[in-house]
């Protein structure tokens, strides 16, 4: 290990993850001299893991699947949006010694539509697909933009009605199954299914797009997600992946930790231009 502050991604598994590439380019583009590593971690050793990576002086970690809830059970203080999630992406060591747990996913999400792509989510009735941890991690940020509604539809129905009755405060949301979606149609349908991942589509309703809609795949790839292909037979009138998410969420996290944003824009474009193999 270098004599720079260091930082790290842990996951299982690990070796796909983009992180590192992502944040040796923020560093480039900040000029921070810093060190960041993916490392394998199962969750039966996240504790010691986590315990020496900070002992040995780490200065911040970013957790994947499947660590999200182990890590938001680590962190001995917790942001508002970590709280609202219930997981936590980034641990941030404070000036005390205590670890600051956030979650960077939604606010990544929501500044990729809003500023990437300049797609307003004010009044718009907006569809999730999914109810897993990424789902969780995007309900708060989406209803602080204010939509019309917002609907969580999920392959196990109760998961969806669950996670849409735990977020009524913050709004109209619904949950239910695929099947109920028939007849409705949203202006932002966002896929936060694995599904993606497997080549898998959920099962949609033809005419589930209002015009001008748009179809928004948290899931990316070297080529477009089958999802985004859905979106573009559907005639979307965007349909796009998770790689600018997943970039906007690395640079919340680097901002956490090195109080300098990254010019994201550049750094997106480069992974879009990179192989698979370089990424
Ligand atoms: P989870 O394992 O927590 O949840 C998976 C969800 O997908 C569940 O709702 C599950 O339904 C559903 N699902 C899985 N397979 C199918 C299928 N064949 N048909 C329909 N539904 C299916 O995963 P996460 O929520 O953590 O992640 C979801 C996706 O989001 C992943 O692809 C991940 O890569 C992506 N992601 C992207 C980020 C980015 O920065 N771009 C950040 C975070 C996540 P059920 O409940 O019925 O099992």
């Amino acid at each position: 290990m270098s004599n720079s502050d260091f930082y790290a991604v842990f996951g299982q598994p690990i070796h796909h993850s983009k992180s590192p590439q992502i944040h040796q380019l923020f560093a480039q583009d900040t000029q921070q001299i810093m060190d960041y590593q993916a490392q394998e971690v199962s969750a039966g050793l996240f504790k010691k893991s986590v315990t020496d990576f900070f002992e040995k002086g780490g200065k911040g970690l970013n957790c994947t699947v499947p660590l999200k809830e182990l890590a938001f059970e680590f962190a001995t203080e917790l942001s508002p949006r970590a709280q609202c999630a219930k997981a936590v992406n980034t641990l941030i060591l404070q000036k005390n010694g205590c670890v600051l747990g956030d979650n960077t996913d939604g606010c990544g999400l929501v500044t990729d539509l809003t500023q990437n792509h300049a797609i307003a989510l004010k009044q718009k009735r907006i569809l999730i697909l999914g109810a897993g941890g990424a789902s969780r991690g995007i309900i708060q940020p989406i209803m602080q933009q204010v939509p019309q509604k917002l609907v969580i539809a999920n392959r196990t129905i109760e998961k969806s009605i669950a996670l849409a009755l735990e977020f009524k405060s913050l709004g109209k949301i619904e949950g239910c199954g695929f099947k109920d979606l028939k007849g409705q149609s949203f202006d932002l349908i966002l896929n936060a299914t694995s599904a993606s991942l497997s080549g898998q589509l959920p099962p949609l309703p033809n005419n589930l797009i209002a015009e001008n809609g748009v179809c928004y795949d948290l899931s990316y790839g070297s080529e477009p997600t089958i999802f985004v292909r859905w979106g573009i037979e559907q005639n979307a009138h965007k349909s796009l992946d998770g790689l600018g998410m997943l970039v906007e969420q690395a640079a919340e996290a680097f901002y956490l930790w090195r109080g300098v944003r990254p010019n994201t824009h550049a750094i997106i474009n480069v992974l879009k231009q990179k192989s698979p193999e370089q990424i």
